[in-house]
């Protein structure tokens, strides 16, 4: 079993990096070549702006090109619970928003015409629970209500015919939303970044920033350069001096294994209509197949950082969940298993915004494919001063109480959940 991520090691490599250190004077410095970074790089470089793209490791290297592949519509939290929190103009708002992020990688795979296997075929959220189904009913009527006329609600015998496990009750289906090789993808992305005029500098960390009058001086391990606006895209980033960034995210690991090919007909049993899916525990499970006929099969198995062993141990946990769920697959070998980091915010909503004049953005919570790419672009279009906000602009984004180095409560936090999944 490779300890490493399916798309990563699937997708062609990106090669179209600068072989030198990044001096001299840009009009911007993006820090981050995840999705957010580069979708803004594209967008910059578009309209003429000079470009220095600095990433840590490898572009789309973490949360980016580690992900599950799914691309949906819908807040990450449950619809009707964020009405009764936040009111219905609101919650319409934040759901509309992730229906219009969902457009926009569409329509930049069109635009840029990257072969990343995208499928249009929706999102079930599978009922782990017969009072699931009850509470799924009730998300489907405020967002039929509220925001999506087509979205439908799934019998236990419905569901059953979508995905081949015993273990659901029915399902809520999101229609809007897809699926892709977020490995292809990444690359497909960078290269058109690269295509449009951006520099891209792997491997190079932002060490310091520092503000000198109307501009910024960056500082790398091997050079240093100036930028008159700087974009922090760096998700959950354990590299340079973002302290006040982290503060305010919880650097949660997600984890996912993948199995060896499986037979079409397998496959067509399984999950005939190819749909991405989610369970509805707190701490559940995500799966879909992939492109050459592997079930992907993700979920949080343990509140722990992500690092060669951590992925190991949590694949053993992956693997249980995943016989449970197919045993017709209890033979299958699993020939990958990975981990990643989730930058999950307290209100697990994304916040953008400035911090020392400098742009940032951050905050997906683990549900970003889309949004990162979208809020990538608008981050672009207002320091191009096209657009004058973005959904998720924070006057006030307050650190998380206790929080300043090592995410010591993940443990508790996951305990927490863990009861509340048994309770109700
Ligand atoms: C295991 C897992 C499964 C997920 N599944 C899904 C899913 O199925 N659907 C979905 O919608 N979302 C999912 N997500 C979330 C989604 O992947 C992210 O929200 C999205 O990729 C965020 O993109 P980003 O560019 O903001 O961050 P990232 O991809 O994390 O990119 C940030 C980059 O910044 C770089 N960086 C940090 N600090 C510095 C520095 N000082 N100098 C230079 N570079 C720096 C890092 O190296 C990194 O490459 C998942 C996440 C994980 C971890």
């Amino acid at each position: 079993m490779k300890l490493e991520s399916y798309w990563l090691d699937t997708a062609p490599a990106f090669s179209g990096g600068r072989d030198h250190p990044p001096e001299g004077h840009y009009d911007v410095a993006i820090i981050g070549g995840g999705f957010t970074g580069l979708a803004a790089a594209r967008t910059l470089a578009r309209e003429g702006a000079r470009v220095a793209l600095l990433e840590a490791g490898r572009v789309v290297g973490e949360a980016s090109g580690r992900n599950g592949g799914q691309c949906n519509t819908g807040v990450a939290q449950d619809y009707a619970a964020m009405v009764d929190q936040l009111g219905r103009e609101r919650a319409a708002r934040h759901y509309r928003s992730y229906s219009d992020a969902v457009a926009s990688v569409e329509q930049l795979i069109e635009e840029e015409e990257i072969a990343c296997d995208y499928l249009r075929r929706g999102k079930l959220k599978l009922a782990a629970k017969p009072e699931h189904y009850d509470k799924l009913a009730r998300t489907y009527e405020a967002i039929r209500r509220d925001v999506d006329p087509d979205v439908a609600m799934l019998s236990q015998a419905e569901a059953r015919r979508e995905v081949d496990s015993p273990l659901f009750h029915g399902a809520l289906w999101q229609k809007n939303g897809g699926q892709m090789h977020v490995g292809r993808f990444g690359a497909g992305l960078a290269d058109a970044a690269v295509r449009h005029g951006a520099h891209l500098f792997e491997h190079t960390p932002m060490t310091g920033v520092e503000r000198e009058g109307e501009r910024y001086r960056l500082t790398t391990p091997g050079s240093e350069f100036h930028a008159d606006n700087v974009l922090l895209a760096t998700g959950a980033s354990q590299v340079g001096p973002l302290n006040w960034f982290r503060r305010r995210l919880a650097p949660v690991g997600s984890f996912i294994v993948v199995t060896e090919p499986l037979a079409s007909e397998q496959c067509q049993q399984m999950i005939p209509n190819q749909r991405a899916c989610v369970t509805s525990r707190i701490v559940g499970h995500y799966f879909r197949l992939t492109p050459d006929n592997r079930l992907l099969f993700g979920g949080r198995a343990r509140f722990a950082m992500s690092g060669s062993q951590s992925d190991a141990k949590s694949g053993e946990i992956l693997r249980r969940g995943l016989r449970e769920t197919f045993p017709q697959l209890s033979a299958t070998q699993l020939d990958y298993c990975w981990g990643g980091l989730v930058d999950m915010s307290r209100d697990r909503l994304p916040h953008a915004g400035r911090h020392d004049g400098m742009y940032y953005v951050m905050g997906f919570s683990g549900h970003g494919v889309q949004m990162s790419v979208h809020m990538g672009r608008m981050m672009a279009e207002m320091m191009l001063g096209h657009r004058r906000d973005t959904p998720w602009q924070s006057e006030e984004w307050p650190a998380i109480p206790g929080h300043f180095g090592k995410p010591w409560f993940l443990p508790l936090v996951g305990g927490w959940y863990r009861l509340q999944d048994r309770l109700r």
